[in-house]
Formats: structure tokens, C-alpha cells, sequence
């Protein structure tokens, strides 16, 4: 069975094609400056080299077409022709309290998804132009939508409810939702594989640290806290989005600086985290190498990064009451040991000591690196967000074909 896996944002949308039967990524690559000049796609099949391409791609069904075309190409596609495609698996970012699992899109699914663009303005769109443009494009295909939000709605209310009204969550849904959900699932699940342990009993920390970050407290399996909210914006200070801080001083500065609502949340989502902190990069590698130099604001923005992943490990074993495995992720978290070390300094008393030559080498690949005392693994586990939604894509087909045979059976 093979699965087309499509990641829509504002101005790109990438895409993975996946034979799930045997887990290999047949192609992929990715179409970017959607809707602006010189668009480009960029398109990797597994056997041949990269290739780009440049033109103009108006919008996202322009985009999907490219990425069929391509797919199909006879000199640098995987497929001789559409109905290969068993599936599409859309990434879709928040599917609010209506979608604790992934779902098989049809025209009530459609409805209810728009419904959800107001949770999250700034992504929704995107992946349902995506799903939509798959329909067009791909008619009698399924397609199927897979949340950021889904691992996490198992969460315990008194973990998800903010400290305001009550009324306002009834009114518009205000509450911890959490995202990455598909990275957090994968790698606890690879942490459990790898520790030879069923995931039932294990009580895992998942660190995802990209350009956005979050953690995520997984206790037999389910997510029982996370660092993100309402929003991505909460938690763990990121690229350029501030996490954590007290609500009042966005009143504070609105106020002061006589800002705008579209001007609040850009300085919280565009112009804070370590970008904001240090005047530098919001690019960890840029922070890195100017700390080495002796620049201390940047050393400021790692410090502050580094400790608030720290009070997180404290804060998400006291939630699980306890600590079996700590696991790092994403671009940060597969290729930082400085900041894997960091992240674990003086964290002895909960059992985590980090074996210093194995952190050094452990880059990009799924390895340990603890020391042999550590009662708590330390694991890094490069993410597979994709092969999640083709996961998902197909256990969900094929759930829905049984449902079909159950019925003609009736
Ligand atoms: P996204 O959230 O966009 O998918 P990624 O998971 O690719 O992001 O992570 C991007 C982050 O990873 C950037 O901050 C980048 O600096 C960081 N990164 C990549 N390689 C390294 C490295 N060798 N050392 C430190 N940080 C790195």
C-alpha cells in the first residue's frame, strides 16, 4: 500500500510518498514560495538525486499538481500512475475536542474541520486547502486528516484547564490542547521499543526541541501533560515565539507601546524566544556559536532555553511520579549535545546523568546516552512525524473498509 503524506503550510507544502507496507519513503520533497514569485519544488526519489525545479505555483492546488506530475514523471517520479496512491495522509495542526483520533474526511468531517479554523487561524487553512485541493485532484482517493492535537486529548481535565472562568472554555473551547502530537507519539513509542519495556509501564519525558518546541509527559503510553496550550505559543521558549510568561505583561506592553492586537501576537509568535533574547538568530546553531565568542546575551537566551526545559523535566516527573526515560527530538534535540548537556545539569537526584563521549557522537541517529549508573535512559530518537500520518492513514482505511464489509455482511 502506498501513501502520499501531505504537510500544507502558508506558502509550501511538503509531501513524503511512503510504501507503509515496507516503511520506505519511496519520494519526497517539497514545493515552497507558493503564491509568490519563483516558486520551486524541490523532489528527492529514492533512487535517483535531488532535482529542483522553478516556475510559478499560484496556490495549493497548482502545488499538489506539481507534486502528482512529478510523482508521475517518467525521468524522475516512483509512479506509473494516480491510482498507486492508495491514500493522503494530511498533517492537519488542531482538531480542538472534535477529533481525538485521525479521521477519514467526507463532507461532514469537512464542515466540522472549518470549524476548528478558529483555534488555529494561522494553520487550519492551509492543510484543509490541501485536503481540498487532494479532492479535486485526486477524486475517489481517501483522504485522511491526522492531528497535531489528537495524542494529547487523553490528557486529565485538571491538566488541561486554564485558572479563568470556567464559562470561557464552555464558550469558545479555551484550554490546553498541546501539539506535536504525532513526534511525542513516535518517539515513546520508539523509547519503549528500544528499552525492550511495554510502553503501558513506562513513564516517558519527549522533548521535541525545533523551531517550535514542546515536552510532553507520556505515562503508560498517553500523553498526560504538555508544555504547549491553547496555542503553540505556550511552554518552552522557542526560535521566536516567548512560551511561558505572565499574561499580564502583554496587557503591560500593549498597553506601553500602544500595540495592536495583530501586532501583540506578532512580537509573541515572530519576535520573541531566542531571537527576541538575544538580538542574534532564532537559528540554535547561530545562538551556539555566538556564546562561544563571549557574546553573554546570546549565552542569556541559551541559559534561559536550556533551564526551562530543565524545570519541565522536574515539573513532568513529579506529574508521573516518577522517571523511566527522557528522550530528545528534532533538530535541536538530534543534533545539540550542548544543549542535551545542558538541559541535564544537576538533575543527578531524579537519576539522569549523561555520558558526556556518547552525547558528543550521538547526532542524528536513535542511540543512548546515558551513563551505565543513570536509573533514567537518556535517549535520542530522530522524529518521524511522517511515517505516523501514513501509520495512521492506513490503519484508518482499513478500519473504515471493515466498517463497509460489516454492514453489507448485516
Ligand atoms: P522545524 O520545527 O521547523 O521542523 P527542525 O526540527 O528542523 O525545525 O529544527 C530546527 C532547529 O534545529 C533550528 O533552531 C536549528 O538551529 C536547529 N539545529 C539544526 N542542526 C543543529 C545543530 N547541529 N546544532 C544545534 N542546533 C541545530
Amino acid at each position: 500500500m502506498k501513501i502520499l503524506v501531505l504537510n500544507c503550510g502558508s506558502s509550501s507544502v511538503k509531501y513524503q510518498f511512503i510504501d507503509i507496507d515496507k516503511s520506505y519513503v519511496l519520494a519526497k520533497g517539497m514545493v515552497s514560495r507558493i503564491g509568490m514569485s519563483a516558486s520551486v519544488l524541490v523532489h528527492k526519489p529514492h533512487d535517483r538525486p535531488e532535482i529542483t525545479i522553478s516556475g510559478e505555483i499560484l496556490d495549493h492546488i497548482v502545488a499538489v499538481e506539481h507534486v502528482i506530475a512529478i510523482l508521475l514523471s517518467p525521468n524522475h517520479g516512483v509512479m506509473k500512475d494516480k491510482s498507486e496512491i492508495s491514500a493522503v495522509g494530511h498533517r492537519v495542526v488542531h482538531g480542538g475536542e472534535k477529533f481525538p483520533d485521525s479521521v477519514l474526511v467526507d463532507r461532514d468531517v469537512m464542515q466540522v474541520l472549518r470549524s476548528c479554523i478558529e483555534l488555529a487561524p494561522l494553520h487550519n487553512p492551509h492543510n484543509i486547502r490541501g485536503i481540498n485541493a487532494c479532492m479535486q485532484i485526486l477524486p475517489g482517493i481517501p483522504q485522511v486528516a491526522v492531528f497535531d492535537t489528537a495524542f494529547h486529548q487523553k490528557m486529565p481535565p485538571f491538566a488541561y484547564i486554564y485558572g479563568i472562568p470556567y464559562i470561557l472554555y464552555k464558550k469558545y473551547g479555551i484550554r490546553r490542547y498541546g501539539f506535536h502530537g504525532t513526534s511525542h507519539f513516535y518517539v515513546s513509542r520508539r523509547a519503549a521499543r528500544i528499552m525492550r519495556r511495554p510502553i503501558e509501564e513506562l513513564k516517558i519525558i519527549t522533548c521535541h526541541l525545533g523551531n517550535g518546541a514542546s515536552m510532553t509527559a507520556v505515562k503508560g503510553g498517553i500523553s498526560v501533560d504538555t508544555s504547549m496550550g491553547f496555542t503553540p505559543l505556550e511552554g518552552l521558549l522557542m526560535g521566536t515565539r516567548s512560551g511561558d510568561l505572565d499574561p499580564a505583561i502583554i496587557l503591560h506592553v500593549m498597553a506601553r507601546e500602544e500595540l495592536s492586537l495583530h501586532e501583540a501576537n506578532t512580537l509573541l509568535n515572530k519576535h520573541s524566544g531566542m531571537q527576541g533574547i538575544s538580538g542574534v538568530s532564532s537559528d540554535m546553531r547561530d545562538i551556539i556559536a555566538e556564546s562561544q565568542k563571549g557574546n553573554t546575551i546570546a549565552q542569556l537566551a541559551l541559559d534561559v532555553y536550556c533551564y526551562r526545559i530543565r524545570k519541565y523535566i522536574g515539573a513532568y516527573a513529579a506529574a508521573m511520579g516518577g522517571l523511566d526515560a527522557l528522550v530528545f527530538t528534532a533538530g535541536i534535540g538530534e543534533n545539540s549535545p550542548v544543549v542535551r548537556k545542558k538541559c541535564c545539569e544537576n538533575l543527578e537526584f531524579l537519576g539522569i546523568q549523561i555520558d558526556d563521549e556518547k552525547n558528543e557522537e550521538a547526532i542524528r541517529v536513535e542511540t543512548e546516552i546515558q551513563t551505565d549508573d543513570s536509573s533514567v535512559k537518556v535517549l535520542c530518537i530522530p522524529t518521524n512525524e511522517e511515517l505516523v500520518i501514513a501509520l495512521d492513514t492506513k490503519r484508518i482505511i482499513e478500519e473504515a473498509k471493515e466498517r463497509k464489509e460489516m454492514h453489507k455482511g448485516l
